[in-house]
């Protein structure tokens, strides 16, 4: 049995986890951990506590990982909730299949990404992961048993499901609907913008057109400069190539005692990183690894923020105060001094989840990893979230170590369905510190 951790290392809740190799290994796993509440676990590629069990026992679903059934024709695919992202785009590619909703990482389980109806660069057009899950089959521990929910069968607890954090149940396996693709080749536009403002005005001119568009932002300029940053639109190309990519990877081997990242190294590395970016809008190809996950060519990168961990604050502010709100926020954390190199601005369209808790709306997802600091934290995330409460806006659970009851329950007006449906055996840190 091995320790696991959730992505950001905070906050610390050792997991010893039980690998699940068999449908009779999730029976036996709920069976004994059920008192204090166990939880399933994929990647950990979640932030805060909504991947830890309240009992600190998790179940591993990661050796759960076979594929059941392709369409190639219908590009339907059904894969056991072990499988991850990078497993599926490793058959779906050569078939001329992508993964119709992707998040910024390809090393999350097929359960994971239901379980959080994960998000990507095409929001406006395709809305959450949940959106193009046809099916799946879910274990509970008060049936002893699995149940089939879709549209049609036990509709309610697909509802509750898509987006639920894993408290409904296990999911065993899914059907999802893949997206065709001429290409696995990204066309890209890349083009700085000097301002938030401007940052609005580039997404106002270009998301309409593009299926994929995110931008980074440095989240320490100030003054005239204030949310300057990269923006990035792209499509599929159409020249027929569909390759499997797999990059180089470098590794973060060790953690180191402290955090890397101070608001020097930042400073630095933004400046850098901007003055780096083409000055006009420049139009090239690329690989859809680099283009979809940047991050994955460093594995372990979280370690960088050393053994306290760090925080990721991801907020979606509603489109209509989305400008103000944004610029707000923005505002208050480079007075802080404190941020990260990752701060991702996403526009997110009014496609409806199926899911009770999803995430996502129209607006505009601003995302920022901090690193530990319990006093510094608390004080610039009760500033961020006072202006999230007044803009109608909420944050993410899958990124959130922080949250409070008032905040989430407001936000999240379906968790008491989500809560009425919960199975019995499961409960995470994060579902407790919000509900109880
Ligand atoms: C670099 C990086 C970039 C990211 N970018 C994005 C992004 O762009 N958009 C976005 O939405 N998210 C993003 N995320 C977050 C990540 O996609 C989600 O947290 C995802 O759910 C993690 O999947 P996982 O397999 O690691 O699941 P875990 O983190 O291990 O678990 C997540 C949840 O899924 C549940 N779960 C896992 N397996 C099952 C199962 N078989 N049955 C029932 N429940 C299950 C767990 O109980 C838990 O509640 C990013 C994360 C990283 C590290």
């Amino acid at each position: 049995m091995k320790t696991r951790f959730s992505w950001g290392n905070y906050p610390k809740q050792p997991q010893t986890a039980t690998e699940c190799y068999w449908q009779s290994d999730i029976q036996a796993a709920l069976m004994r951990f059920q008192e204090n509440g166990t939880l399933a676990y994929g990647q950990g590629r979640s932030y805060g506590d909504s991947c830890l069990a309240s009992s600190n026992n998790v179940i591993y679903m990661r050796p759960f990982n076979r594929f059941i059934s392709a369409d190639w024709e219908k590009g339907i695919l059904i894969a056991q909730s072990g499988v991850t992202l990078e497993e599926i785009l490793t058959v779906a590619i050569p078939n001329g299949w992508f993964l119709p909703v992707t998040p910024g990482t390809k090393y999350v389980t097929v359960g994971g990404a239901i379980a959080n109806d994960v998000h990507g660069k095409n929001h406006h057009r395709q809305g959450t992961f949940g959106c193009h899950v046809r099916s799946f089959s879910l274990y509970r521990s008060d049936i002893s048993g699995s149940l089939k929910c879709s549209e049609y069968e036990n509709t309610d607890l697909f509802h509750a499901t898509i987006g639920g954090l894993g408290l409904t149940g296990i999911i065993e396996s899914a059907e999802i609907q893949l997206m065709p693709i001429k290409s696995s080749r990204i066309q890209s536009i890349t083009q700085r913008f000097n301002n938030i403002d401007e940052f609005f005005a580039l997404s106002a001119e270009l998301d309409e057109k593009h299926e994929f568009c995110v931008s980074w932002v440095d989240c320490v300029a100030s003054g005239t400069n204030i949310g300057c940053g990269i923006y990035m639109a792209g499509d599929f190309a159409d020249d027929g190539i569909l390759k499997v990519e797999h990059r180089p990877k470098l590794s973060v081997p060790i953690t180191p005692p402290f955090s890397l990242i101070n608001s020097l190294s930042l400073r630095a590395f933004n400046q850098l990183y901007f003055h780096k970016s083409p000055t006009s809008r420049k139009i090239s190809k690329t690989g859809y690894d680099p283009f979809f996950y940047p991050l994955d060519s460093i594995l372990h990168w979280n370690r960088i923020y050393g053994r306290k961990g760090f925080q990721q604050y991801q907020a979606l502010i509603p489109k209509d105060n989305a400008q103000d709100g944004v610029r707000e926020m923005l505002n208050i954390i480079a007075k802080s001094g404190v941020g990260s190199f990752l701060a991702v601005l996403k526009y997110c369209g009014d496609i409806a989840s199926p899911g009770l808790l999803s995430f996502p709306k129209s607006g505009v997802t601003l995302a920022l990893d901090f690193p530990q600091n319990a006093e510094r934290n608390s004080k610039l995330f009760s500033q961020l979230d006072a202006i999230v409460r007044q803009t109608g806006g909420r944050l993410y659970p899958a990124k959130d170590a922080h949250m409070s009851a008032e905040d989430f329950q407001a936000a999240y007006p379906n968790w008491q369905q989500v809560e009425n449906l919960r199975d019995p055996a499961l409960m995470s840190h994060f579902w407790k510190r919000v509900t109880q």
